[in-house]
């Protein structure tokens, strides 16, 4: 079995199990026969797979019963943007359509680049496991994006959450991901976000400025503070909490005017724009090779 194919079918049991636990019946007997027919068109057979197809088929059969019982609440939600392709658009309207339209063209991630984002998730995990500890990991529970949308709406309306990693908010066609979303009794939401750097600069603040504005757009006055942990150099505690909620909130006439121009751009022919100073600020661009090549 591929990597890939096995990777995808990860996922859709990942879905599978989570909507059988929250009684979304309907969802969880098509992700369990989504993925047996995966596994029964493999061309290779192995005692593995011919026992898991076995305990698959079973579980179809225990739900088919159940089905007319099941609530619907896992949905299928698709967006334009997202927080990261807006990111990509501040920094070149070319870089946002080639994300969005020409995925292939992408140079494949370096290994030092990898490493740094495998340095960035470790910082994550150590800041959610000491200071928002037992958080429910979205991804984690559900494993297809799409999905992740509905899923935490589900999770804000149970009165026992608290706290989640990778809460998944759309709003006006944009999907954002929150690494910390924190829900307090009475309702009121704080935001927190992780970034390996150790001051906020600007890029940052673009960065959070989208995601404020669709978080607010869907919470209102609910969403009490937009923060920001930062990386430090103190052994005891290597992290620190900004609060940059009046930061973000003036940007946000701005963030929806320029969400409306990304969508139109998204829908037009490929910009015709020079490389130049953006194509390495603030970021390295993934199609650099790309824009060479056809310069
Ligand atoms: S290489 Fe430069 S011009 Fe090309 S998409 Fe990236 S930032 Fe834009």
């Amino acid at each position: 079995m591929s990597n890939y194919i096995h990777y995808i079918d990860n996922n859709a049991m990942k879905l599978a199990d989570t909507a059988y636990e929250i009684g979304d019946y309907q969802c969880a007997y098509d992700n369990y026969t989504k993925t047996l027919n995966r596994l029964r068109n493999y061309t290779a057979h192995s005692v593995d797979l011919d026992s898991k197809a076995n305990e698959l088929a079973k579980k179809i059969n225990e739900l088919e019963p159940q089905l007319s019982s099941g609530k619907s609440i896992l949905t299928f939600d698709d967006w334009i943007l997202t927080k990261s392709s807006f990111v990509k658009g501040k920094q070149c309207v070319k870089y946002l359509f080639l994300d969005k339209h020409k995925k292939q063209e992408k140079t494949p991630i370096s290994a030092a680049k990898q490493k740094i984002f495998n340095y960035g998730h470790a910082f994550e995990e150590l800041v959610r496991k000491n200071e928002f500890p037992d958080g429910i990991n979205i991804k984690d529970k559900i494993g297809n994006f799409a999905y992740f949308n509905s899923y935490t709406t589900y999770l804000l309306n149970i009165a026992s959450t608290k706290i989640m990693y990778e809460a998944s908010i759309i709003e006006e066609q944009v999907l954002v991901m929150c690494d910390i979303l924190v829900k307090h009794e009475n309702g009121d939401i704080h935001i927190y976000e992780i970034k390996l750097n150790s001051e906020v600069n600007e890029a940052i603040i673009a960065d959070l400025a989208i995601q404020y504005t669709i978080c607010k757009l869907r919470f209102g006055s609910a969403l009490k503070s937009f923060n920001l942990i930062l990386r430090t150099d103190d052994l005891n505690k290597q992290w620190k909490i900004q609060n940059l909620t009046d930061d973000v909130e003036k940007q946000m006439d701005a963030v929806k005017t320029t969400i409306n121009e990304y969508k139109t751009i998204l829908q037009q022919n490929e910009p015709n724009l020079a490389m130049g100073e953006q194509c390495n600020k603030p970021y390295e661009c993934e199609f650099i090779d790309y824009c060479k090549k056809n310069r």
